[in-house]
C-alpha cells in the first residue's frame, strides 16, 4: 500500500505499532480494488480465553460513515495509552477480550463511498429479508450503480464473510459478548440500536436488553443515547446482525450464552444543523467537517464503551436474570418498544 494516501489505514498500523505486544493483529482478509489490495485488520486485546467475555467493535462498514472507524481508532489510540500504566484497565483485560476492526469495507473508506469496490451496501448483503413494509433504502437487487445495492446474498462479499466468521469464533462462543457496529448519518441523536432491523417482533434477548438499558440509565442519568430496536425507525433486509442472531439462536448452546448486537447511529443532522452548508460536500452528510466537532464527536462515546466493557466483566445485573426478572423485563420490553 506504498504511494498511497490512506490516512485511517496510516493511523491504524501506528496505534497498532504502539500496542506492540499487548495486541494479537490478523489480517482476516485482503480486498482486491483495481490494482490493489486493501487490507481488513482486526487487533485483539486481552483475555485468549475462549470463555472469556468479549466486546468487538467494527467501523466503516459503509465507507462514507468514516466517523466510526475514526472514532473507534481514536479510542484504540487511548487504550494504548492507557495501558502504559494503568492496572486497572489490565485487570480488567485479563478478565475479558476486546477486538477492534476499525476498517471492515477498506475501499470504501479509502474511495469514501458507502459500498465496497463492487458496489454492495455490506448491510443489505446478508440473506434475511425485511417483513412489512420497506422503502428504497431497505435494499434493492436491480443495479450496483444505484444505492442500497444487495449483491449475491448466497455468495455474501468478502467483507461480509469476514465478520459473519470473526462474529462466530469469537463471539458466539463466549458467555457474554456485544458487538458494536459505528455508523453515521439518521436524525438528530446518538441512537443505539438492537434487533432486529428486518421485522417488529422482539428478540430473544430483550429482557436482558432492557436491563442494560436501564443499569446505563440509572448509573448514566444524562447519557446522550436514544436506545431502541431498530425497526420502530425503519425496516431493511440484508442486516448482518440480524443474520448473526438468528444463526445463534439456532445453535444447540444458544442458552447458555448471550449475543448482543448493538449498532451506534451517530446522528449527523445535529453536525448539519450547526453548519448546513455541510450538506453540499460529499461528506457532509455523514462526517463532522470540523475539527472541533470532530473531536467532540471522538470524546462522546468513550463512556458507553467502558460501560459496556464493565458491564461484560460484571453481568449479573442483566445478563444474568432469574426467570421472574427475566418475564417481567420482557413483558415491560414490550410495552415499552413494541405495543
Ligand atoms: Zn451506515
Amino acid at each position: 500500500m506504498t504511494g498511497f494516501k490512506f490516512q485511517e489505514l496510516k493511523q491504524l498500523n501506528h496505534i497498532i505499532e504502539r500496542l506492540g505486544d499487548n495486541a494479537q493483529v490478523d489480517v482476516l482478509a485482503k480486498v482486491q480494488y483495481k490494482h490493489h489490495e486493501f487490507p481488513i485488520h482486526s487487533v485483539t486485546l486481552g483475555s485468549k480465553d475462549p470463555k472469556a467475555p468479549v466486546l468487538a467493535f467494527f467501523g466503516g462498514v459503509h465507507g462514507l460513515e468514516k466517523i466510526g472507524s475514526e472514532v473507534i481508532l481514536s479510542y484504540m489510540e487511548t487504550i494504548s495509552h492507557l495501558l502504559d500504566w494503568d492496572e486497572e484497565l489490565h485487570t480488567r483485560l485479563s478478565k475479558s477480550r476486546l477486538i477492534f476492526v476499525p476498517i471492515v469495507n477498506p475501499v470504501g473508506v479509502y474511495l469514501g463511498t458507502r459500498c465496497n469496490g463492487n458496489g454492495v451496501d455490506l448491510m443489505r448483503n446478508s440473506p434475511v429479508e425485511a417483513i412489512g413494509p420497506t422503502k428504497f433504502y431497505s435494499g434493492q437487487n436491480y443495479s450496483h450503480h444505484l444505492p442500497w445495492y444487495r449483491g449475491d446474498v448466497s455468495n455474501m462479499e468478502k467483507e461480509s464473510s469476514v465478520i459473519c466468521n470473526l462474529v462466530r469464533e469469537q463471539l458466539f462462543k463466549s458467555p457474554y459478548s456485544i458487538a458494536l457496529d459505528l455508523h453515521s448519518g439518521f436524525g438528530l441523536k446518538d441512537r443505539l440500536w438492537f434487533p432486529y432491523a428486518s421485522r417488529r417482533d422482539s428478540y430473544p434477548y430483550i429482557a436482558e436488553t432492557l436491563a442494560l438499558k436501564e443499569l446505563f440509565d440509572r448509573c448514566y442519568q444524562h447519557h446522550i443515547y436514544k436506545i431502541e430496536p431498530m425497526c420502530l425507525e425503519y425496516l431493511i433486509s440484508g442486516d448482518l446482525w440480524d443474520y448473526l442472531i438468528d444463526e445463534f439462536v439456532e445453535q444447540p448452546t444458544a442458552n447458555e450464552g448471550l449475543f448482543l448486537p448493538l449498532t451506534l447511529e451517530m446522528g449527523s443532522w445535529l453536525w448539519l444543523r450547526k453548519n448546513p452548508s455541510h450538506l453540499f460536500s460529499r461528506h457532509g452528510l455523514f462526517h463532522p467537517l470540523l475539527p472541533h466537532r470532530q473531536q467532540r464527536v471522538f470524546r462522546r462515546h468513550f463512556l458507553l464503551f467502558d460501560f459496556l466493557h464493565r458491564s461484560l466483566i460484571n453481568p449479573q445485573p442483566w445478563a444474568q436474570l432469574a426467570a421472574h426478572q427475566k418475564s417481567d423485563y420482557t413483558k415491560k420490553a414490550e410495552d415499552v418498544w413494541y405495543n
